[in-house]
């Protein structure tokens, strides 16, 4: 804890920088009137009851909820009676005081936000206090003035001073607040309000307090508790006026609980009354509430955005699943055409080479081809021999690997003019354009002898296989030959193949000559 510094040094370090204001005439008159002891009440009466409008005002407030009184009050006399001499002076100056202030010029300053946050204050402190066994009259304008010390600062520093501010939360950072002012000014605000209530003649019972009001732990014991409110309705304040509201509510839990041994409810409960007197009193003093409501609703409209969020994230979640649903439809009709295309494509999906459908469309064209330029064309049809026996032995995808490896090497082995194609499961055909039959010959050998050839390796097994082909040539003077006699004659050649025993390539002729066939 640091000493206090004396009323003396602080005065003097107050006044060579500051030309403290002041107090409305008016306050000064009844500040008077309480320090006097031979005014009576009735002089208090009398000048209260000189200002209509604060007559108003003080009956204003007196029938508020803010004193819940059982009665209506009609009269001042009344009034005092009823609230006390000491609550009636108290009043009256925080309206006076409030008024006088409020028409200050500040270009960087946000006067209506003060007076609306100091008045809340003022509120939260006498509730508060309620709920606390302290007895202490001017806890409401010892609240309301506690920060007049910013004020005053922001008057007459202007810019510099607002810098200052805004860089510990608009003074919501009390540790920093002070901590800058105190490096800047020799003095801190809480020192500024003390000086400045003092000036005005303000009993000891508010400047004291005041004094400890951002820092109450430092306060001397008797006034400590005292000082603890003030600084619990400065936050209270915050909460209201401030944006950072859920670690205030959080901060103000703990502290309600670690000081005056509050639950939760009644925090909140708090937090609500405060938000309802304070409207009510903050249009008595002529200040706009501004965006103030009570704490709950607060929290019922942050639910309500969050049950909006919430419905909005669940049409999220169904826009979303409808686009998944499309998308799936979309995908399995993609799947279908593309399963479409592939059939329609012109190379078959295990060996790569041409398919069925494709060497029926080339053979026709070639056909037309070679009519047209008088050219030879041969047609080869092959088959492997004994391919079941592959599939049983080694298993069907064993026997893939023979198709794969099989078409791979004859690709290889055949001219790029030629056409080789899968006719079907372990059928193949080729189209050797412009070749004579002598040709073929040499070249269904070659073909015979290759596959013979070919081992292909499946896990630990080598396979070999051969095969049956026949063979046809086409010549261009051949009046009226289909394609379809073409491949018959072809498939005819290959059956006498495997008849004479496989592994050979067998020539029939167009038109067929019937010795060939035996
Ligand atoms: P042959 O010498 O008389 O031609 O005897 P084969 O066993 O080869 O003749 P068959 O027509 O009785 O059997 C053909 C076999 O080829 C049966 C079929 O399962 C197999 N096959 C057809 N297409 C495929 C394929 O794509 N992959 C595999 N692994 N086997 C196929
Ligand atoms: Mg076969
Ligand atoms: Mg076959």
């Amino acid at each position: 804890m640091s000493p206090r510094q004396s009323n003396e040094t602080i005065q003097r370090l107050v006044e060579e920088q500051i030309n403290l204001p002041s107090p409305p005439a008016i306050a000064a008159q009844i500040l008077n009137t309480v320090q006097n002891e031979d005014s009576s009440l009735a002089d208090l009466k009398k000048i209260i009851s000189a200002d209509p409008a604060l007559t108003g005002k003080m009956l204003h407030i007196a029938n508020s909820a803010f004193y819940s009184l059982p009665n209506k009050v009609t009269n001042i006399t009344r009034a005092m009676s009823i609230l006390g001499t000491n609550v009636i002076k108290n009043i009256a100056l925080s309206f006076v005081i409030a008024k006088d202030l409020q028409g200050q010029q500040t270009a960087c300053f946000d006067l209506e936000l003060f007076w609306r946050r100091s008045v809340t204050t003022a509120v939260a402190a006498e509730l508060v206090k309620k709920l606390t066994t302290i007895a202490d009259d001017d806890i409401f304008v010892t609240a309301l003035l506690q920060n007049l010390g910013i004020l005053i600062l922001a008057l007459s520093k202007g810019e510099e001073y607002c810098t200052l501010l805004n860089t510990c939360r608009m003074g919501d950072d009390s540790a920093l607040l002070l901590q800058l002012e105190q490096e800047k000014y020799q003095f801190n605000h809480q020192q500024l309000s003390y000086t400045l209530i003092r000036s005005w003649g303000l009993p000891e019972s508010i400047s004291e307090p005041m004094y400890y009001h951002r820092e109450p732990e430092k306060a001397p014991e008797e006034i400590r508790q005292v000082a603890r409110v003030l600084s619990t309705a400065n936050l209270l304040s915050t909460i209201y006026h401030e944006t950072e509201t859920s670690e205030d509510v959080l901060l103000l839990q703990d502290k309600m609980e670690e000081l005056f041994g509050l639950n939760t409810q009644q925090t909140q409960d708090l937090l609500n009354d405060v938000a309802q007197q304070s409207i009510d009193i903050l249009t008595i003093f002529d200040i706009d509430p501004g965006q103030i409501k009570p704490y709950t609703q607060m929290l019922q409209e942050a639910n309500e955005e969050l049950g909006q969020l919430n419905f909005s994230y669940q049409q999220l979640v169904m826009a979303l699943k409808e686009s998944k649903e499309k998308a799936e439809r979309f995908a399995s009709e993609l799947q279908k055409a593309n399963k479409q295309l592939e059939e329609l494509a012109f190379r078959d999906g295990l060996t790569n080479l041409y398919n069925h459908r494709y060497f029926q469309e080339i053979l026709e064209k070639e056909i037309a081809r070679a009519r047209r330029y008088k050219k030879n064309l041969c047609l080869i049809i092959f088959d492997i021999d004994f391919f079941k026996k592959v599939n049983d032995n080694y298993g069907h995808p064993a026997g893939d690997q023979v198709l794969i490896a099989l078409a791979k090497r004859l690709q290889a082995a055949v001219r790029p003019s030629d056409i080789l194609a899968r006719y079907g499961g372990e059928e193949f055909m080729l189209i050797l354009p412009e070749t004579e039959e002598s040709g073929m010959k040499v070249f269904a050998e070659r073909l015979r002898r290759c596959v013979a050839g070919i081992t292909t390796k499946v896990n630990s097994f080598e396979i070999k296989v051969t095969i049956s082909s026949g063979g046809v040539q086409f010549s261009p003077d051949l009046e009226g030959v289909t394609k379809q006699e073409l491949i018959d004659t072809a498939d005819r050649a290959l059956f006498i193949s495997k008849k004479k025993g496989r592994d050979r390539f067998t020539i029939l002729h167009l038109p067929p000559n019937p010795d060939e066939l035996k």
